[in-house]
């Protein structure tokens, strides 16, 4: 009977942690579809956010709801990506420490709309001094430039990240954000020069060509028509409905301004991308002895303009050395400087994004002591043809997984046996031997391919795909095309090789790996680019990409996908559920402690609310903790005593001992 459902029946349980049937992945789906029927698109499992993409807009994300969620305890209000940020923010001031917001989910799940959420939470509700409100909007207006440059549509996703981003927002001891900075690490290049079908390029170049005003195209030499470009029409998609090239010009050019981009540096960049346009059309046909020549001077005239002169510039496509190049080799050596100028176009751009976002300490401002980091990247990946673009997303979301682990699961569970609480542990899939197989020195697939990479003339993919079928030919998470009619029942065809994710299986192309990996520009296309007029292509500052460093308090968020509007696609979840190893996550949870604190900070804390404790404790640390708690009438079964902390279940233990203050 309809009316008999109770509220919890109806929209779920907002934390896992409190569901009282086992943990199994049926029990776990059925709690996030009442969830989303309910356009509830978010719960918990501990401090673990689970969101689902709804692809419809909520009204959950006013300024309103920001101010529900500000500085109010986690777990008082509905589960929400605000009250990440707020707690995150809060629990950076409170205890002195910095922390990280790691998002993961596959492609299309919402990643990049929830970093772009929580800066926007941190934009409204951190304190502020004027002057600091520049570096905000700085920050906030960095996002459609570089989406612009950096996203591109997918196949799974319309506004598709194609690099992965990580930023720091930096505070100072009151909490007011006073700077932040990005890191980029591995765009896509080849995105510039072949988008597969249904694909398209960058958004940028659509953006300029539809949206660009007519003297800055006229100026560069550019039609107003992406059908008129060979980059822009490989994935038959140029023009797309769900995204309007020209409102975005106009936001991506109003963003440059504010960020204190010059008209010098918007020349240099746009001189940069109609350069790649221009180069995309230049085209060469075989002359009669078999060499390439150029048969449209006037595309490549215009990238002249651009980079260095025009005799130079045919000469890097068509003769290199002293002997000719062939027409296909001229067409890689094109493309090869398309996606290099892109490339540093790109580092120039987030370098310059930097600069503007600077905490430039002077007499009297704030200085930066903590930061919130946010990691972006691209999802998990699997298409019908695999690539060495997908290896590295897929190792990278590999790599993001082993953190995610070592940091909740292993090192949870690590904690309690350390401080000898009584504890069974959780049988967990640890994704370490994977990891191991790509990156292990002298033995992983990255080294055995760097190691082709440096046999030129003799080393080609195939050879490549032979060296791993012979060392890697036993490893359970590798197929070779030999054994996978015996393992799978799937078979791979001669070129392929197919690896066992931890999301998954995919199965890899080995075509242009060495090339791709190489990244290698011949020496005479590299002298053309130290060469040119351009700044932004003479330089090759290369960004960092060490960022798993130093981490330290985590606050995991996993998004999933649905992929249509409003629907539920059970096997979906399903998938990302068991990928994201949730209910292991949950398992893990439930039997163990949401709050730890060593006993002299607890002590510290709460010892006015005991008489015995306060204003001294003799003794030692872990005994005043004892009385403490014993005279707030803690329960046994709600905390344990470690070796050097305490140990609390739940944190409506702790919020009450909170809330003992106000009384
Ligand atoms: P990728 O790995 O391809 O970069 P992603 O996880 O970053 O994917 P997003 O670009 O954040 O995915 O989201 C894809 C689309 O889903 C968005 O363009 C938007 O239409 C929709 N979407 C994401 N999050 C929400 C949300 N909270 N509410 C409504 N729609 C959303
Ligand atoms: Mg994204």
């Amino acid at each position: 009977m309809e009316g008999a459902l109770t509220a919890r029946d109806r929209v779920g349980i907002q934390d896992f942690v409190l569901l009282d049937t086992h943990t199994s992945e049926n029990a776990f789906l059925d709690n996030l579809k009442k969830r989303f029927n309910e356009d509830l698109i978010y719960t918990y499992i501990g401090t673990l956010l689970v969101s689902v993409n709804p692809y419809k807009q909520l009204d959950i994300y006013s300024k309103k709801q920001m101010d529900i969620y500000m500085g109010v305890n986690f777990f008082e209000l509905p589960p929400h990506i605000y009250a990440l940020a707020d707690n995150a923010y809060h629990t950076m001031l409170a205890e002195a420490n910095n922390h990280f917001i790691l998002i993961s989910g596959e492609s299309g799940a919402g990643k990049t709309e929830a970093s772009k959420k929580i800066l926007q939470y941190y934009a409204v509700s951190c304190p502020s001094v004027s002057p600091m409100d520049r570096v905000r909007d700085r920050m906030l207006l960095s996002n459609p430039v570089l989406e612009a440059f950096g996203n591109a549509k997918t196949l799974k996703n319309d506004n598709s990240s194609r690099f992965g981003k990580y930023m720091d927002i930096q505070f100072d001891i009151q909490g007011e954000a006073v700077g932040g900075h990005i890191l980029s690490y591995l765009l896509e290049k080849s995105r510039v020069v072949h988008q597969n079908q249904g694909e398209r390029n960058f958004h940028i170049f659509y953006q300029l060509v539809e949206g660009g005003e007519e003297d800055l195209l006229r100026q560069l030499g550019l039609e107003s028509n992406s059908q008129h470009y060979s980059y822009l029409v490989k994935g038959q998609c140029a023009n797309m409905t769900s995204v309007n090239d020209q409102n975005d010009w106009r936001t991506v050019r109003n963003a440059l301004s504010s960020i204190e981009f010059d008209n010098g540096d918007i020349q240099d960049l746009f001189g940069v991308i109609a350069s790649v346009l221009h180069l995309g059309n230049v085209q060469f046909e075989s002359d009669n002895k078999g060499n390439a020549k150029l048969n449209n001077s006037a595309e490549l005239r215009w990238v002249s303009t651009v980079t260095c002169s025009y005799v130079l510039l045919s000469n890097i496509f068509t003769i290199q050395v002293l002997s000719p190049f062939t027409v296909d080799y001229a067409t890689y050596a094109r493309d090869a400087l398309a996606k290099a100028i892109y490339g540093r176009a790109f580092t120039w751009l987030v370098n310059k994004i930097n600069e503007s976002m600077e905490n430039k300490v002077t007499l009297g401002d704030c200085v930066a002591h903590y930061f919130i980091g946010l990691l972006d990247i691209y999802g998990f990946e699997v298409f019908y043809v695999n690539s060495f673009e997908q290896f590295c997303i897929n190792y990278c979301n590999e790599k993001l997984q082993q953190l995610f682990i070592q940091l909740t699961l292993k090192s949870e569970q690590e904690e309690y046996e350390a401080e000898g609480i009584g504890w069974e542990p959780v049988q967990f899939f640890n994704n370490k031997i994977i990891c191991d197989l790509v990156e292990e020195k002298h033995r992983g697939i990255i080294s055995l391919l760097d190691e082709e990479c440096l046999r030129p003339g003799e080393a080609t993919d195939l050879t490549f795909l032979e060296r791993l079928e012979e060392k890697m030919g036993s490893h359970p998470h590798f197929v070779t095309h030999k054994l996978a009619d015996k393992t799978t029942r799937k078979t791979l065809e001669r070129g392929d090789f197919r690896l066992l994710h931890y999301a998954g299986e995919v199965t890899y192309c080995v075509v242009g790996f060495l090339d791709k990996n190489n990244d290698l520009l011949y020496r005479n296309i590299k002298d053309v680019m130290r060469e040119s007029k351009n700044a932004i292509v003479r330089e090759s500052r290369r960004p960092s990409t060490a960022i798993f460093n130093n981490l330290r308090v985590l606050l995991p968020a996993c998004f999933m996908c649905t992929h249509t509007p409003g629907r539920f696609d059970d096997s979906l979840v399903l998938h990302q559920v068991k990928y994201l190893g949730l209910t292991e996550h949950l398992r893990v949870r439930r039997a163990g402690f949401a709050y730890r604190r060593r006993y002299e900070v607890f002590l510290q804390r709460y010892k006015p609310l005991c008489p015995a404790t306060w204003p001294h404790w003799k003794g030692l640390p872990a005994d005043g903790v004892e009385v403490l708690v014993r005279h707030l009438g803690y329960q046994p079964d709600e905390y344990k005593m470690g070796r050097t902390k305490i140990f609390i279940r739940h944190p409506r233990t702790l919020f009450a001992t909170e809330d003992a203050f106000e009384i």
